[in-house]
């Protein structure tokens, strides 16, 4: 009598299909809900450590069972969901496992995206492989897995980090800086804060796209030689201490990740507030990266809005005294 107006389809409405699981190096299974669901298998296969990536833990059976260590992430299998920072964590559950001849079985609702991705980035800083290499390898074990589009980048970018996201790639807080500041600064327009130093900008041209990668030392990758030379060209101007004369495009100001933007850590985007006094003064997006009004995509992307920030120079300011 009760029609269901909504065509939605919800969870139950789908089951996670029979028990299915593979073991993609000794010890480390990768499987769906219903082999973890799985009393008989589990107690069979001696599986003590369970990592669950799903939108509900496990029901209290599984729970219950002796001796068993389980470790449960909620995420939906949405491209934009924020999968990286937990990289460190899950490495680490199931790298203790192995470590001890336990048996760890790695589980999201199919064993396709959540689930795979986190075996492939385990995979990967294991044995510093290449998110493509990874990827074979878990696939030549398991032929369903299938990371979503978002969390294909986020892999990416595990990769281009080098297996970490760690303070290597953030660079010193400019207002800290007491050893050779440099002299020409961006502050907060509201309260002065230096934000940025020259050094901190990463140009970009209109309409061009641009992948940085941050291995080291300030790189660029995806580049044609023509943008190549462009950046040399700014590089000397900043040298020289003269004007930019480049067609580098100034509507937003993209710079490096910098050690007092809070959240970068933890989060895949959000906003920059001004360490001091809170304003906002741009975004950041690891992932997805900014679009500048002048056409150009970046990525991964941290940017301040023109408008809220001052660009000064501080040798005008203060008395040089030899
Ligand atoms: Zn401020
Ligand atoms: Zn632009």
């Amino acid at each position: 009598m009760a029609n269901n107006d909504s065509n939605e389809l919800t969870r139950e409405d789908f089951d996670a299909g029979p028990s299915s699981y593979d073991e993609i190096e000794p010890n480390l299974y990768l499987g769906n809900l219903t082999a973890a669901k799985d009393i008989k298998w589990l107690k069979d296969t001696k599986i003590s450590h369970i990592l669950t990536v799903d939108s509900c833990p496990l029901p209290r059976q599984v729970e219950q069972l002796p001796n068993i260590n389980l470790k449960f992430i909620q995420i939906t299998d949405m491209p934009r969901e924020n999968i990286l920072t937990f990289f460190e964590d899950t490495y680490q559950f199931i790298d203790n496992a192995l470590q001890n001849d336990k048996k760890v079985l790695v589980h999201c609702y199919f064993g396709v995206s959540r689930s795979a991705t986190l075996v492939i980035a385990y995979i990967m800083k294991k044995h510093k492989l290449t998110y493509e290499d990874a990827y074979k390898l878990v696939k030549s074990k398991r032929r369903f897995v299938g990371p979503n589009p978002g969390f294909i980048a986020q892999l990416k970018l595990y990769e281009t980090m080098g297996f970490t996201i760690d303070n290597h790639l953030i660079k010193p807080d400019p207002q800290l800086t007491t050893v050779r500041p440099e002299p020409t600064v961006y502050r907060c327009k509201r309260c002065r804060r230096v934000v940025a130093s020259a050094s901190n900008l990463l140009p970009h041209f209109p309409n061009e796209r641009q992948i940085w990668r941050y291995i080291g030392n300030k790189t660029y990758d995806g580049l044609s030689p023509k943008q190549i030379q462009k950046l040399a060209k700014i590089e000397k101007h900043k040298k020289d201490g003269t004007s930019n004369s480049t067609e580098a495009c100034t509507k937003t100001h993209f710079i490096e990740p910098l050690a007092w933007m809070r959240d970068i850590i933890h989060n895949v985007e959000g906003k920059l507030n001004c360490p001091k006094c809170e304003t906002k003064l741009g975004s950041f997006s690891w992932i997805s990266g900014c679009q500048c009004p002048c056409g150009a995509k970046v990525a991964p992307a941290f940017y301040l809005v023109p408008s809220k920030v001052d660009w000064s120079n501080v040798v005008q300011n203060v008395l040089v005294t030899i």
